[in-house]
């Protein structure tokens, strides 16, 4: 499998990669991201022979993509999954209503669906790193699941130091204390005073700056990326997808060859994506559902053809992960759709106008993948508190914007994704099941003493483990910090 670059090629960087320098170096060309230049196709046989073990299915397909990572490597990766609460089923498939499934992508061990792909990814960019003898320096700015995942799937691996910088206030008490408790002498995490904008900003700013420059270069450290538009990423992304079909038709909710949808509660776009490349590599998905927040700009874009960043500012919500104004991998989609020049155009007119705006046919085209909705904060509550005391069915914020569209489309057969333990975000949950206002570690008590749930042993612990990063700083002083670090 090879890689090719969204807008197109400047004529100085190569005109294809290979998967391991996609994942080691992914800035391409005019800032665009590299995409497969060809996806390999799921036959009927091959799908049906699949092994049922998730780790024997996923590298059964990661194989199919002929990506240049041997079998060891990739093996060893998988055993990661190994990790999650039950080896044996990392990703269990859940029966919640009529006609909806729930694929819990959140056993891992920060309790949010971005383990999936780091855990697997974070082992392999490391091996490589190591193997080429080279240092790469992976620098992360978090709203809340990237800090945690990113810091666990590197700590102490080799020739990868990794700095992490969170807006202080600005994410649950769980989602700090994962980051701020987590020791490894590779690591380095520093509290911003400011918003998650802030936290970004100072990272910007970093990358500009010529000292900054200059020691990664008399240090001789790489830069990388292990956000998610990190193709090493998506590529995990795509395997739960398969998991899921066939684990509907096992329960006989289809037969083998009926479509399902697929419902994905959106931010960056990356789980969307990775299902958006299972349906074209011939899973029988009919539609996938992008379920959004109060920034619902992924459904203008479904719904109107127009992405349009003029008069939006971000609104902070109950599901922080999926604040965002700016979806990345939806880039992928465009390139797939409509080429490198025309996805170079777009972008451009997204940077220099704030928006774009698609033809009435590519429009057309976008819909015969894709439908979206959003759901306000109190539609959200208002979920949790249904499905939490008449289903018995207990999810996050995030999820349970799935399930409008879930109930737009109840009677078809509906995969909806959880991406993140109830855990997480207890203080909105408790307040969504009873109105009133508790910090991480009571709300945790509340619900799990309400609804007889157990808080697992990675949560509760947090709350005695002894804090390594307590530092907070202003954001002028990131620089400062991150050098002496390095
Ligand atoms: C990251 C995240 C999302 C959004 O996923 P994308 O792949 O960025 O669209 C949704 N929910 C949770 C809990 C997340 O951590």
């Amino acid at each position: 499998m090879v890689f090719v670059e969204s807008r197109g090629n400047d004529g100085v960087k190569p005109k294809s990669v290979s998967f391991s320098e996609a994942i080691l170096h992914p800035s391409a060309s005019f800032g665009g991201l590299y995409v497969p230049k060809e996806l390999p196709k799921l036959d009927r046989d091959f799908l049906l022979q699949l092994p049922k073990n998730y780790k024997e299915m996923a590298f059964r397909l990661l194989r199919l993509f002929d990506i240049d990572i041997e079998d060891s490597l990739l093996q060893e990766a998988l055993e990661l999954y190994d990790k999650f609460d039950d080896p044996n089923n990392p990703v269990p498939v859940v029966e919640v209503d009529s006609n909806l499934y729930i694929t819990e992508l959140y056993h891992g061990p920060t309790r949010a669906f971005k383990d999936m792909a780091l855990q697997p990814f974070g082992y392999i960019l490391s091996a490589l790193a190591k193997r080429r003898g080279e240092n790469y320096l992976i620098l992360a700015a978090t709203s809340g699941d990237t800090g945690p995942a990113t810091l666990e799937t590197f700590k102490n691996r080799p020739n990868i130091k990794v700095a992490c910088i969170y807006p202080a206030g600005g994410t649950s008490d769980v989602q700090r204390l994962q980051m701020v408790t987590e020791d490894g002498k590779n690591l380095k995490v520093i509290g911003i005073k400011g918003d998650f904008d802030d936290a970004q900003n100072a990272l910007k700013n970093l990358l500009a700056s010529s000292a900054f420059q200059e020691t990664l270069r008399k240090k001789d450290i790489h830069l990388s990326a292990a956000n998610s538009v990190n193709f090493g990423r998506i590529i995990f992304q795509i395997l739960y997808h398969i998991h899921s079909y066939l684990e509907v038709v096992q329960k006989g909710a289809v037969a083998f060859g009926e479509e399902i949808n697929l419902i994905v509660p959106s931010g960056n776009f990356g789980n969307a994506l990775g299902a958006y490349y299972a349906k074209k590599m011939g899973l029988p998905i009919r539609k996938i559902l992008i379920a959004s927040n109060a920034n619902n700009i992924l459904t203008e874009l479904i719904k109107k053809g127009r992405y349009d960043l003029r008069d939006k500012s971000l609104v902070k919500t109950t599901s922080p992960a999926m604040d965002i104004l700016k979806s990345s991998n939806v880039e992928r989609v465009l390139y797939d759709k409509f080429g490198a020049s025309r996805t170079r155009e777009l972008m451009q007119d997204l940077q220099e106008k704030g928006y774009y705006e698609l033809t009435p046919q590519e429009l057309a085209s976008l819909q015969e993948d894709f439908d979206a909705d959003f759901s306000s904060d109190e539609e959200v509550a208002h979920t949790i508190k249904e499905y939490a005391l008449d289903k018995n069915y207990l999810f996050d914020p995030h999820t349970a914007t799935t399930i409008k569209l879930y109930k737009k489309y109840a009677q078809d057969c509906n995969v909806a994704y959880s991406t993140a333990e109830w855990t997480k975000f207890a203080p909105a949950i408790w307040k969504a099941l009873s109105g009133e206002e508790l910090r991480d570690l009571e709300a945790l008590q509340a619900i799990s003493q309400k609804l007889g749930v157990v808080i697992p042993q990675k949560i509760a612990e947090l709350f005695t483990k002894p804090i390594v990063h307590d530092l907070v700083v202003e954001k002028e002083k990131i620089e400062e910090e991150i050098l002496a670090f390095l």
